[in-house]
């Protein structure tokens, strides 16, 4: 579903340049669950936003469920993006405002779906996180790990082919983590999803089906 070949990216030019992703080559089958491990600053998060066609790689080629970002126009890497990748962070970035099922049906109705179809798809999904009695709920009103539930729940919401995470348990106790792991775990197995999750605990790392490191703008195995 992943797949780079020789992915280079830095930032800025001349003195001030840093060269980040030195030739990344990388693929993520359906039904895999890959960590990405590295130290702080190695890239992780960069490799997840171009991976996640939110920012260009300087060279190499990405391709997606099939599609050569390079080929792709700025509204089809869009539509990609909106169609076939989910996305889950840190912080939950629920909106506020709003109830757990809106928080769902938002993005939907964002993509182009109908409230009827986004409404039963987020009840659907709330109730997949265990969280159908909590639909009703602000996200102030959940605790950290249900908001990360509800989080995984919103990025399932277009059935993606390709789930990227940026330490979507780094802010939930140990406990929590491990609840929030496991239900993510899951969902990819049962979902068929292809996933690349960056994280720096290394237990949920190993329960993972792959390892891959980020060092010195290289990639390697575990
Ligand atoms: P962490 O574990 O702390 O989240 P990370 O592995 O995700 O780290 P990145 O956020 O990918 O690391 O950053 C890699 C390097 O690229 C860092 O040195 C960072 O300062 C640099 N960097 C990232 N984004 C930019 C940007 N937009 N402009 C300039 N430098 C950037
Ligand atoms: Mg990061």
């Amino acid at each position: 579903i992943l797949r780079l070949q020789d992915v280079k990216r830095g930032f800025g030019a001349g003195a001030t340049r840093i060269e980040v992703i030195l030739g990344a080559s990388l693929e993520v089958a359906r039904g895999e669950m890959v960590a990405m491990i590295g130290p702080s600053g190695s890239g992780k998060s960069t490799l997840l936003h171009i991976c996640g066609l939110l920012e260009p790689a300087e060279a190499g080629r990405i391709e997606i469920a099939g599609h050569d970002a390079a080929a792709m126009s700025e509204s089809e890497r869009t539509a990609v993006r909106r169609m076939t990748i989910g996305f889950v962070y840190q912080y939950h970035h629920l909106l506020p405002e709003f109830s757990a099922l809106e928080n769902i049906v938002i993005p939907q109705m964002i993509a182009g779906t109908r409230r009827r179809v986004a409404e039963a798809r987020a009840r659907e999904l709330l109730g997949q996180v265990g969280l159908s009695q909590r639909e009703r709920h602000r996200p102030a009103e959940l605790s950290g790990g249900e908001q990360q539930r509800v989080a995984i729940a919103r990025a399932l919401a277009n059935k993606p082919a390709l789930l990227l995470a940026d330490e979507p348990t780094g802010n939930l106790d140990p406990h929590t983590a491990g609840d929030v792991f496991a239900l993510l775990a899951r969902l990819v197995h049962e979902l068929g999803l292809a996933a690349l999750i960056a994280t720096h605990n290394l237990d949920l790392a190993a329960r993972m089906d792959r390892i891959i490191t980020i060092r010195d703008g290289e990639l390697g195995r575990a």
